[in-house]
């Protein structure tokens, strides 16, 4: 391909769009960011405008190419990370979506999914995709586009609808409708994705009455998935890469072996360890999921999600008004030597894994006359923390592998007092690189894997830097006891909303 070596990102994420050019360093050369409206048309509903993510996320990539500088014969790939799960139904003709998105958080789908759930059906659908019904994934969300949208079920009979990630939408529109793919950490985020047999299930397909002819293609996560229309950028670019947001950090973070873990702390935490090259089942109820490789190779990786992590640092600011700003949170935490016996369990939208429990609701136990603010805050970076900690052992279970060290990013990683928490409640040391861009970075790499710049996964240890190693500190006695009190205070959550 050409000799040019720069990147550029896109990076689709749930509030923002943002690009970011890359060189072959890791350095960024120039960056944008935009974001867009988030739409609540009802309790429980969330929507995106498809066509303002795609307006969104062409204005940052262009703006990004020019802040760098860069002439663009200089680009010499596009990389997609995008949020996962997001499902959008588009018409192929006249390349409209047919409806809003329905964001990856949307619980419209839930009853849905109780009336399918019984253990048997459970259980294919866990062996078949590695994921659990659940309406976070595509699957109920594209049943449900198909039921609600007028005409849509025999238009996507006809072959006229196509669904997509959205990668796979923002990959149309830059080809102009000549490709409709996706990769295999998206597909694997769908729960029509077979993980082991490597293809749409049509047993699956047919239980949610999905027309196969919707499907995008699925590719691997470092391909040549086409070439972005002249018109888009003033020239056609390759696109070599794409991957799921939180893939892409894991690949980004240079989690490429066995028993590699990250975590990102946003608004959730989504902790990821590779597993290899094989999908294994989590008997901690931990999703199996594609992860990124290199052409021709293949990877898994366990996942668990903490649906609240910074978002109870944003409760802290706006429901409870103790902090001005997030950063704030440290230095309150810090007047205090520990909680004094307060716990507090997040679960304000139920709890994500190992417990799974959508009625589980947030709790504060253990208050006494003596509790004040700073324990709350305290208690709540612990219980940010804690959460992290229980997906990790949960991991760690289930290979049969000790996580070696917790490779971290996100916004509330640049907390130095959570990062220590949790390092010592892991007894693991906790590593924060300076790549703070991990996500658009891994599909940079992936983009620059397929143009030949880069070789190995492994040379992305070249350029991933350690800022700062958290290393473990405290009694493993009292940390393991502090660890039993933290699973009663969850406990007391579980079921909670009747
Ligand atoms: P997302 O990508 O999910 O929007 P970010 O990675 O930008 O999230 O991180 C933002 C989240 O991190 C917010 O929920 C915020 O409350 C939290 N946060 C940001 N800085 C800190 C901090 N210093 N300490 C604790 N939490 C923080």
């Amino acid at each position: 391909m050409v000799s040019v070596s720069s990147f550029l990102a896109l990076d689709q994420g749930t509030t923002s769009s943002r690009a970011l050019i890359f060189d072959r360093f890791g350095k960024v050369l120039g960056s944008a960011q935009k974001e867009f409206e988030q739409h609540f048309p009802q309790p429980g509903w969330v929507e995106h405008d498809a066509t303002e993510i795609w307006a969104t996320q062409i204005k940052v990539a262009q703006d990004a190419i020019h802040n760098s500088g860069l002439e663009l014969n200089e680009i010499s790939a596009i990389g997609i990370a995008n949020q996962r799960e997001t499902t959008v139904v588009w018409d192929r003709l006249s390349g409209e979506p047919v409806c809003p998105a329905i964001v990856w958080q949307d619980r419209r789908t839930s009853n849905r999914c109780e009336d399918l759930r019984n253990p048997k059906f459970e259980a294919m659908v866990r062996s078949k995709t590695g994921l659990t019904l659940d309406p976070y994934f595509c699957a109920t969300k594209i049943e449900w586009i198909l039921d609600h949208i007028s005409g849509a079920r025999s238009r996507a009979e006809n072959g006229d609808l196509l669904f997509g990630t959205v990668d796979s939408w923002l990959l149309w529109k830059l080809t102009k409708g000549r490709v409709h793919a996706t990769d295999t950490t998206n597909a694997s985020r769908t729960l029509l994705w077979n993980l082991g047999e490597e293809k749409w299930d049509d047993e699956l397909l047919k239980t949610f009455g999905i027309p196969s002819c919707m499907m995008p293609e699925v590719r691997p996560s470092s391909h040549l998935f086409g070439h972005s229309e002249a018109s888009v950028f003033g020239m056609p670019i390759p696109i070599g890469g794409i991957a799921g947001d939180q893939q892409s950090a894991l690949f980004g973070q240079g989690c490429t072996q066995p028993g590699l873990a990250k975590n990102t702390y946003g608004t959730g935490c989504f902790a990821l360890m590779h597993i290899g090259s094989k999908p294994k089942q989590s008997l901690s109820r931990l999703l199996t999921t594609a992860a990124c490789s290199n052409q021709g190779e293949k990877a898994y990786a366990f996942e668990g999600s903490v649906f609240c992590g910074g978002s109870a640092v944003q409760w802290l600011r706006d429901g409870l008004g103790i902090i001005k700003c997030a950063a704030d949170v440290e230095s309150l935490a810090a007047t205090v030597d520990d909680t004094a016996g307060v716990y507090l369990v997040p679960a304000f939208t139920g709890l994500g894994a190992p417990h799974w429990d959508a009625y589980a609701r947030g709790a504060i136990l253990g208050i006494t006359r003596g509790t004040k603010q700073a324990h709350i805050a305290r208690a709540t970076l612990e219980g940010i923390a804690f959460q992290v900690a229980e997906v990790l052992e949960s991991m760690e279970k289930d290979t049969g592998q000790a996580i070696q060290q917790l490779r971290v990013d996100g916004g509330a990683s640049d907390n130095n007092l959570l990062m220590q928490m949790q390092a010592d409640l892991l007894q693991t040391p906790v590593v924060r690189s300076n790549m703070t861009e991990a996500t658009a970075f891994g599909a940079a790499f992936l983009a620059g894997m397929t143009s030949g710049v880069w070789q190995e996964t492994s040379e992305i240890d070249e350029i991933y830097q350690v800022d700062r190693i958290f290393e473990p500190q405290g009694s493993p006695q009292v940390i393991s006891e502090r660890r039993e009190r933290w699973s009663e205070a969850v406990g007391r959550t579980l079921q909670w909303e009747k």
